[in-house]
């Protein structure tokens, strides 16, 4: 592009895109960085500049960008047909897609509701929660309240917000969120607790599975999951695990809840799903749930809900290349070497001055800043420490985004070697270059 063309581009994403959790006042300040194209793990900006893609484009893309055989898929769907409803006719990648998911997840999943991001199949999955138990009876009628966990994220819209738990995000919408219980820890006592005293009235726990991502990379200590599992088939309550950003392959297998060989009653799936290509979600249920809304129409069990996209066919055509490539490429049997290769390469920020603590699940990644490491006191919030270091590896060629002062890395499963050893050289420099000032 001519510089003359790149400076309008500029100009007008300044002044005419609200970009999502940014500061605009802050952002209408800088130049921005307009990404033009990709090339596998890297991304192109319209001056021509290559930035490897650190956090997978928001946790979404698996095996790379412009991959030929999702490219390919793509197109030729798109010669057949670009969209159709599933409100109450079917369309064959949708039909195909939910076959092929079904033989990946837990065995006890069976049915799939699409939707088209990971806040919807939330949505989605607290409402059949909810419904599920309106339709179970007289004494069922009251389970309607949900268990969480503290500083979980579901999504942005009112109900994942709900569930969710992160207060810079959430608070201001207090008003208008419905009320749950919060798990203070990773504390089985406590949720057996509190199950023993109010099942009657909860519907379902929800659940990030083994990792809170977006509280900063949180990991769970082993048997929390199977434990919550337990408990909630003690309890009659439901499980809600949600995969969004642990799905497909991210945490080094296919789904998070294979860690602990459990098996949710629901499971929300997006991001990952079409390989990073486009918006698609999807939850999945068991029979039993399914079963609890089957009845003549005027018994009125039916499931309100849908969204204009559900089932899009070019994204479910992406989702079954995406699936045809993990069994090609045996890419989950690369896994390891890659994880190993980034917890190496980890180590080094272990030891320093400014690293309270790393993370790590798989390809999912954090590490967590501190200004004083001996007194464990945190920076100040408006310093924006970490936001200042991915700035300063943005100029190095690498691509992150934070989370408060948590660096954090979640690059495309296909992430080759070289790439691994650039992101974290650049990193490192980085948070030299900014913690020493
Ligand atoms: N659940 C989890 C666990 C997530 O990490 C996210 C997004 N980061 C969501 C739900 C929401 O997904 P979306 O942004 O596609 O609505």
């Amino acid at each position: 592009m001519k510089e003359d063309e790149i400076q309008k581009i500029k100009d007008l994403d300044r002044n005419l895109i609200w970009h999502p959790f940014t500061q605009m006042q802050e952002y209408q300040e800088q130049d921005p960085l307009i990404i033009e194209r990709a090339e596998g793990c890297r991304l192109f900006d319209v001056e021509g500049k290559s930035y490897i893609d650190g956090v997978s484009s928001l946790w979404l893309n698996v095996h790379g960008h412009r991959h030929p055989a999702l490219d390919e898929a793509i197109r030729k769907q798109l010669d057949k047909v670009a969209h159709s409803t599933l409100l109450g006719i079917g369309n064959l990648p949708s039909v195909q897609l939910a076959e092929q998911l079904l033989k990946i997840a837990p065995k006890n999943l069976s049915k799939v509701f699409y939707s088209d991001n990971g806040s919807t199949s939330v949505e989605v999955a607290l409402k059949m929660a909810f419904q599920y138990w309106q339709q179970r009876g007289a004494e069922k009628k009251k389970k309607t309240h949900f268990l969480t966990l503290k500083n979980a994220y579901h999504g942005d819209t009112l109900g994942s917000v709900s569930v969710g738990g992160i207060d810079l995000f959430h608070q201001i919408f207090h008003p208008l969120l419905f009320k749950t219980q919060a798990l203070e820890n990773f504390d089985l006592s406590q949720a057996e607790a509190i199950l023993r005293e109010r099942h009657h009235e909860i519907a379902a726990c929800i659940v990030e599975p083994m990792i809170q991502g977006a509280a900063g990379m949180l990991l769970q200590p082993a048997g929390f999951l199977r434990g919550m599992r337990e408990l909630c088939d003690r309890y009659e309550v439901l499980l809600i695990c949600d995969e969004v950003a642990t799905g497909f392959g991210r945490t080094g297998k296919m789904f998070a809840v294979e860690h602990e060989g459990v098996e949710p009653d629901l499971m929300c799936l997006a991001k990952g799903i079409t390989g990073g290509y486009l918006p698609l979600a999807a939850t999945l249920a068991t029979d039993e749930i399914f079963d609890g809304f089957r009845g003549k129409f005027e018994e009125y069990k039916t499931f309100f809900h849908g969204h204009s996209y559900t089932g899009n066919p070019l994204a479910c055509a992406a989702a079954l290349a995406n699936l045809e490539i993990f069994s090609q490429e045996k890419v989950l049997a690369q896994l390891p070497k890659k994880i190993e290769c980034f917890r190496k390469g980890l180590e080094r920020f272990t030891t320093h001055p400014h690293v309270k603590e790393v993370r790590q699940l798989g390809l999912m990644m954090g590490i967590e800043l501190v200004d004083d490491k001996a007194q464990g006191k945190a920076y100040p919030l408006e310093l924006r420490t970490a936001a200042k270091v991915c700035l300063e590896a943005r100029k190095g060629g690498v691509l992150l985004r934070p989370l408060g002062d948590v660096l954090v890395l979640m690059p495309p499963l296909a992430i080759s070697e070289v790439e691994s050893t650039q992101v974290l050289d650049v990193l490192f420099a980085s948070l030299q270059r900014i913690t020493e000032k």
